[in-house]
């Protein structure tokens, strides 16, 4: 299970910098994994790609205990994947699995929202709009900033809505499903496409206000259809075996 997100209103994640100078970056833990995200956000460490504790310690001059850390945080982002007696590798969801991720989440979420529709209060759709309004601005900002920042924060328009539905399973099977769907996204995306449109957020908003329960299911189904639709599921990518500590510091 993924952790928690902070609340994107009092919290927004913190910009990305391009993983260059990895020499100059404090070695936490979290900068550590922070910096191995934004390489495989920018496919220097492609899907399937082996990361051996002993050459991160070398590149980051920590201990494999540090590594290890955060390698495990990656691993509950869905990031990378940790394989007993074999290590972590950079998380490879198949085309098929990328199928399945939204055609659960197509099922899911509309139940989502017809609960959300039945029992949203004011202050439910004052959060949201709220969301969206700093998604805009996040945008804005991080133009230069990778796709990282973006991702989260739209993947969590979803996550809030499905909280404020008031079944806290299906929030949780949500957020993980979420999780998987940002992996996805950045590993199929196509160039320019966007994967999840502040605008259509706010127009199936405006039906769920109107308490048309049909039309803000139908509005849903159709914002994950093009968010589908957008990746590049055509072609499974290969397997890359490279030189990791190079990876890292170019
Ligand atoms: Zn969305």
């Amino acid at each position: 299970m993924p952790r928690a997100r902070k609340n994107p209103e009092s919290s927004p994640p913190a910009a990305v910098e391009p993983a260059g100078g990895v020499a100059d970056k404090q070695a936490s833990v979290e900068g550590i994994a922070q910096d191995l995200a934004t390489a495989i956000v920018e496919k220097r460490l492609p899907p399937g790609t082996w990361l051996r504790e002993e050459a991160l310690g070398r590149v980051y001059a920590v201990s494999r205990t540090k590594v290890r850390a955060a390698l495990l945080m990656l691993s509950k982002d869905k990031l990378i994947e940790i394989i007993p007696d074999k290590g972590a590798f950079v998380s490879r969801p198949t085309v098929q699995e990328a199928r399945e991720v939204f055609g659960v989440r197509r099922i899911l979420e509309a139940e989502v929202v017809r609960l959300f529709v039945a029992c949203a209060k004011p202050r439910d759709f004052q959060m949201l709009e709220q969301h969206i309004r700093v998604e805009r601005n996040t945008l804005r900002e991080s133009a230069a900033t990778g796709t990282t920042v973006r991702e989260r924060l739209l993947g969590d328009f979803h996550v809030v809505l499905a909280e404020a539905a008031g079944n806290r399973v299906l929030a949780e099977l949500v957020r993980e499903l979420v999780a998987r769907s940002s992996l996805i996204a950045m590993l199929y995306h196509s160039a320019n496409d966007p994967h999840c449109s502040s605008d259509e957020h706010a127009e199936f908003l405006r039906l769920c206000r109107r308490g048309d329960a049909d039309a803000a299911v139908a509005s849903m189904i159709g914002h994950l259809d093009r968010i589908e639709a957008s990746l590049q599921l055509d072609a499974e990518r290969g397997d890359r075996q490279l030189d990791l500590v190079k990876a890292l510091l170019a």
